[in-house]
């Protein structure tokens, strides 16, 4: 099945035998489809224009219909990137993290924006990263976008201007595609300044969200960020005033004493924003007391906050000493935050750039290799929703992750039978399916990235 010609032509068509996760039939399993021991359905899926027109049981569709039969093998929806920085991708052959750590990330990605970020510099990286992501089946994006005053940095532009005039030229490209989402990104004292103020307009004239990172200009997460209180008030009035969401970079550090999670509950909380709220990151969580974990956790809950853990990213720049092994994994302790039944999903974060050296923006192996750092696993059934219907309802898309009736026909078609055979493998012969139709878009060249030819 390796062809996009696998699916029939016709207007209407159905999808035989398919193994879908029960995470993802979010309208409910469909009575009396078998289910495998990771919960995953066995049913038949009616794609009519475009759209997911009838979800039966295996061998309940009608025959008249013409048919392509997955024999068992795994269909899911395009997944949800809740958390990228499409703005800063594919910078890391020019402008390289010395000792690939957070303060040399930092670094670097201020001697790369003020050098390079022109218009023309973003939309090249910007496109490539969704044409990646578009081919390997990722069907909603949500980016943080370098949003601090240039003025203080030195940049000969407006930076935030630049980048979100650009964001919302791809936005409009993609639409159809890709939905996209874009979140203000600077340190939170910025809001403090007449600058903030400006931001928070130019994020509400361009339908995005506000959002920041909860260390100073300049400086690291960790201790105490003295205003923190203060900062937040003047975020959240700025985001009630123009009704605005918030997503904000939190405590992205394996200093314990960094706790301004705590803080953005009671601010979500003081300001009515319950619902309203997502939290990236959170590493210090898992290495604070467990009282005060266990705290912080059940005011997340009480306020409504979803929480989206960035593991590829954070192993790799959590815990890093040079010549000395890392000795935890740097992720926020989701099982528990999970069972506190606060929204928890899993997302991509940075791709080859200063803050993160790899990546090719696949959610799928986001997926895959969140399993195994997260431990959620044994079993499998409940890892799906992590990367579809939790971050896609977050993004108030209410199809976007999931297979029910009505939702567009948007789905990857894997050759694993099982999550196991999912988990296993990175599946690059998956097949990518838009509103009923196999896309034939491929994973850019590298040299796509300069504009030069691929040798084959
Ligand atoms: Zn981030």
């Amino acid at each position: 099945m390796s062809e996009p010609s696998f699916l029939p032509e016709a207007r209407a068509y159905r999808l035989r035998n398919a193994r879908v996760p029960g995470a993802f039939l979010t309208g409910g399993v469909p009575a009396g489809a078998i289910l495998d021991g990771d919960a995953c359905a066995l049913i038949d899926i009616v794609v009519a224009d475009g759209v997911i027109a009838g979800l039966l049981p295996a061998g309940a569709s009608p025959d008249t219909l013409p048919a392509a039969d997955l024999a068992g093998r795994q269909a899911w929806p395009r997944l949800v990137d809740a958390h990228t920085h499409l703005d800063k991708g594919h910078t890391v052959a020019r402008t390289p993290n010395p000792d690939g750590d957070f303060p040399g990330a930092r670094d670097a990605t201020t001697a790369d924006r003020t050098r390079h970020w022109d218009a023309e510099d973003l939309r090249r990286r910007m496109a490539y990263g969704l044409a990646c992501a578009f081919a390997h089946g990722t069907g909603a994006i949500r980016t943080h976008l370098d949003s601090q005053d240039s003025a203080g940095e030195g940049a000969l532009r407006d930076q935030a201007a630049t980048t979100w005039a650009v964001f919302r030229e791809m936005r409009a490209a993609w639409a159809g595609r890709i939905a996209l989402q874009g979140v203000g990104l600077t340190p939170i004292d910025a809001y403090a300044t007449a600058y903030g103020r400006r931001l928070a307009d130019l994020i509400a004239e361009s339908d995005g969200l506000i959002g920041g990172v909860t260390r100073p200009t300049g400086g690291l997460h960790g201790g105490a960020l003295a205003e923190i209180d203060a900062l937040l008030d003047r975020l959240f009035r700025l985001a009630r005033e123009r009704n605005l969401d918030v997503d904000l970079h939190v405590d992205e550090t394996g200093d314990p004493a960094a706790a301004s999670l705590d803080a953005v509950a009671r601010a979500t909380l003081r300001h009515g924003y319950e619902g309203r709220v997502t939290c990236g990151h959170c590493c210090s969580l898992a290495l604070q007391p467990d009282a005060q974990a266990s705290d912080t956790i059940a005011r997340v809950a009480q306020a409504g906050i979803r929480i989206v853990t960035l593991p590829t990213v954070n192993m790799y720049l959590q815990d890093r000493q040079r010549g000395r092994t890392p000795r935890w994994r740097g992720v926020a302790p989701v099982q528990e935050l999970m069972a506190a039944g606060v929204p928890v999903m899993v997302a991509g974060d940075n791709c080859r750039d200063a803050f993160y050296a790899y990546g090719d923006h696949d959610m799928l192996d986001t997926f895959r290799a969140s399993v195994r750092i997260l431990h959620l696993d044994h079993p499998l059934a409940g890892a799906p929703a992590l990367a579809g219907p939790v971050p896609g309802a977050m993004m108030g898309l209410p199809h976007a992750g999931t297979i029910r009736e009505g939702a567009p026909a948007d789905l990857i078609l894997l050759p694993a039978r099982s999550l196991n055979e999912v988990v296993a493998r990175p599946h690059a012969d998956r097949i990518v399916v838009v509103a009923g139709r196999a896309i034939a878009a491929r994973r850019p060249a590298y040299e796509a990235l300069s504009g030069e030819a691929a040798p084959w």
